[in-house]
């Protein structure tokens, strides 16, 4: 079966020159991450976003480290680290400043510089999602805040030292920051927080030719999302309402997070990306004729 690339180009020329260059420019576009070091924050198991985004920067020959909240994800983490070259796994919760510097100290000591950070990470007390944004408390507010989005204003300060020029930083955020979307309340204005500090950092740390951007991904089954009320129906609206009338995959997350931290995306900075089939560019949704 012909390609894309060769059907687009047959006809225009006999000779097949364009067609030849193109094909030949196809098969460079490789994303080659060999030789860049990056670290994945927030990992609990084969589902975390985290995961799927390392998954396709090792398959793309990069050297990759993981840190996890906790004692009780420990074996679950260097589970999935076996067998990997030259992988730290170490404990890091974000809200502690001692953690973070340890963590940055023995990943400078270990790998001498940074390619990349992926930032996976969020939480928000369960009570918070389950009744109306309205009732937020003080408390509730400040620690989904301080988990999800201040955590990457605290990384990219540690990170900052040990960045390469050329390197990037990643985070997950949901459209949820956007839009209202029932029962994410605080975790909504927790991810607008975190897509507003995407762009700050992007310019306070451009001037070293580091980027910082955003995954923002549909609903994909993890544990945090399932833990979130009424996941299961956002799953489900999505494929029923979306462009591509479907989900969207571990894998396709982990691409776009990839493509964000290579060379192939060097002029992207500050910016929220969307892999959610489309789901976004909804403004209404009508029954069918
Ligand atoms: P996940 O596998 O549960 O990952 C979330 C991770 O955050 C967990 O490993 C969790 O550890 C960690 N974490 C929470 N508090 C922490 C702290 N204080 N210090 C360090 N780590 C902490 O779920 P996920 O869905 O992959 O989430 C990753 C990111 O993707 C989150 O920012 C999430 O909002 C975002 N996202 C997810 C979806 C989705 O549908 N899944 C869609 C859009 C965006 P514990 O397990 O110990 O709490």
């Amino acid at each position: 079966m012909p390609s894309r690339a060769e059907k687009l180009t047959r006809g225009r020329t006999s000779s097949g020159i364009v067609a030849q260059r193109l094909l030949t420019s196809a098969a460079m576009v490789g994303i080659d991450m060999s030789g860049r070091r990056v670290v994945v924050m927030g990992v609990t198991n084969k589902h975390s976003l985290g995961w799927a985004i390392a998954e396709r920067l090792i398959a793309a020959g990069a050297t990759v480290g993981f840190t996890y909240q906790g004692e009780r994800l420990k074996s679950s983490v260097e589970g999935l680290a076996e067998g990997l070259e030259d992988c730290p796994v170490l404990p890091c919760d974000v809200t502690v400043e001692e953690e973070l510097s340890r963590v940055f100290a023995e990943l400078g000591e270990r790998w001498g510089s940074l390619d990349g950070v992926v930032h996976a990470i969020a939480f928000a007390p369960r009570e918070a999602m389950l009744g109306r944004y309205v009732d937020t408390t003080s408390a509730d507010w400040v620690t989904a805040l301080t988990v999800s989005a201040y955590s990457l204003v605290a990384i990219a300060r540690h990170a900052e030292a040990l960045m390469n020029e050329g390197a990037a930083m990643v985070t997950l955020t949901y459209y949820a920051a956007e839009k209202v979307v029932p029962k994410y309340n605080v975790m909504g204005v927790a991810k607008s927080a975190l897509e507003a500090s995407v762009r700050y950092l992007a310019y306070d740390l451009g001037p070293k030719g580091i980027r910082v951007n955003a995954v923002s991904a549909g609903p994909v089954k993890t544990v945090a999302a399932r833990s979130i009320p009424g996941f299961m129906a956002m799953y489900s609206k999505v494929a029923e309402m979306a462009p591509l009338q479907r989900g969207v995959s571990h894998e396709e997350v982990g691409n776009l997070g990839l493509y964000l931290l290579s060379p192939l995306s060097s002029g992207t900075t500050g910016e929220t990306v969307y892999v959610d089939s489309g789901y976004h560019v909804m403004g209404m949704q009508l029954p069918e004729e």
